[in-house]
């Protein structure tokens, strides 16, 4: 049996392993924790990354390496390739690593992005700020997730609680001070290139976040056709660029009809959950089949979907929303922790008015009506 070797052990790779099961195919799992969800399902060695002894063994008996996590150092991903595939490359996971670099390259390919400014003294977080104006959002140029890392200067004199909440990450590795976009949508594009460079999109999906952390999810997003065409072809464009193997999210904003690159996820991605229930093939399996050179599923869309996310603790009575036709519950095995996410649950149903119906459903049986409000309109749309 070939087996794909996962850096991290969260619930992206728990969802790898059970996707990989019925192709026949195995996944072992690295991570600094001995209690990752991944080791659940799939066997968990404990190490850390930056440790490369503590790989030998790892990299010895896998076929393929890739990523749950896309801030593996560029070292340890740089040392595995020598003894091992990995997919995606370490220049793919770099450029994806650096929020600069990240924004060159959409640029590179004709993707617009907020007004940015490299950030790395507190004289340089002036002058951007003279530049770029406010609203704008001070971010770490890496290592953020889930909103992490960031802060918002909604007006001139936010300077200094600025820099006191991030002036200490401002070197080695520096800032970026980027223009709030008063976004109509949040859209991502979840798309998948092979290893001979076949590439798939799935339909677009629309994004709602809270506090900087995913919500709610919803696909296919309801845009002007043009729109849609146009950021699969930018997504098209970025995995040739980077020679790129295996799933992909693009996060856009959409601003007065225009499409603004937010950034990239080199692995598979949150907004892409939806697809295990509502997409003929799902991201996670389609991850599998790009990184070991297998042919590519269909990416075409099997029903319209919502997706709830569910941090800090899973939402209860569970069974409520089991009672329900169409629902789809993942439970990650994870403790909950504020701000963790902790499971999802899907609804896939053929029709829009019936998909909207049991969206309210759930929400009410789990209290979670606010939740799904922002979405609403889009749904009734629909
Ligand atoms: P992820 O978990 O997606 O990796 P992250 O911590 O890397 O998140 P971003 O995607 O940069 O963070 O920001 C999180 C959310 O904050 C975005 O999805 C968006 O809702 C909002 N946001 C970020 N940057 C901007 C911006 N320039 N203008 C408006 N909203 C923004
Ligand atoms: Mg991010
Ligand atoms: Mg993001």
């Amino acid at each position: 049996l070939p087996v794909i070797g996962i850096l991290g052990g969260g619930q992206l790779a728990r969802m790898l392993a059970l996707a990989a099961a019925p192709l026949g195919v195995r996944c072992s799992v690295v991570d600094g924790s001995a209690d990752a969800c991944a080791g659940q399902l799939a066997p968990l060695r404990v190490a850390d990354w930056r440790d490369l002894a503590s790989l030998e063994q790892f990299a010895a008996a896998v076929d393929v390496v890739t990523f749950d996590f896309e801030n593996v150092p560029a070292a340890t991903a740089e040392w595995l390739r020598q003894r091992v595939p990995v997919h995606p490359s370490p220049e793919a996971l770099a450029v994806a690593q650096d929020r600069i670099s990240e924004k060159m390259l959409f640029r590179a390919i004709g993707l617009d992005t907020p007004a940015f400014a490299a950030v790395s003294t507190r004289s340089e977080l002036d002058a951007a700020v003279a530049r770029i104006g406010v609203p704008s959002i001070l971010k770490t140029r890496r290592l953020g997730y889930d909103g992490k890392g960031q802060f918002r200067l909604r007006s001139a004199t936010d300077v200094d609680a600025a820099w006191a909440a991030l002036g200490a990450q401002a070197t080695p590795h520096g800032l970026v001070l980027e223009a709030f976009v008063p976004f109509t949508r949040e859209l991502s594009v979840l798309a998948v290139r092979g290893r001979d460079g076949e590439f798939r999109t799935w339909p677009l999906t629309q994004n709602w976040h809270h506090q900087g952390i995913l919500a709610l999810s919803c696909a296919p997003a309801t845009v002007a056709p043009e729109l849609a065409a146009l950021a699969l072809h930018k997504a098209q464009a970025l995995a040739e660029k980077l020679d790129y193997v295996g799933v992909f999210a693009l996060e856009l904003f959409e601003h007065a009809g225009h499409l603004l690159g937010n950034e990239m996820a080199p692995r598979v991605h949150n907004s892409g959950h939806w697809t295990i229930e509502g997409a003929v093939t799902s991201q996670f399996e389609n991850h599998v089949r790009a990184v070991l050179g297998l042919p590519l599923g269909a990416t075409t869309l099997r029903a319209p979907s919502v997706m709830f996310n569910w941090i800090d603790a899973l939402p209860e009575p569970v069974t409520g929303a089991l009672a329900l036709s169409d629902v789809h519950w993942h439970d990650y095995g994870k403790d909950p922790r504020p701000g963790r996410k902790v499971g999802h649950a899907t609804i896939a149903c053929a029709d829009s008015v019936q998909l909207l119906a049991r969206a309210q459903a759930l929400a009410q049986a789990l209290g979670r009506e606010p939740q799904l409000a922002p979405a609403l309109p889009v749904l009734h749309a629909g």
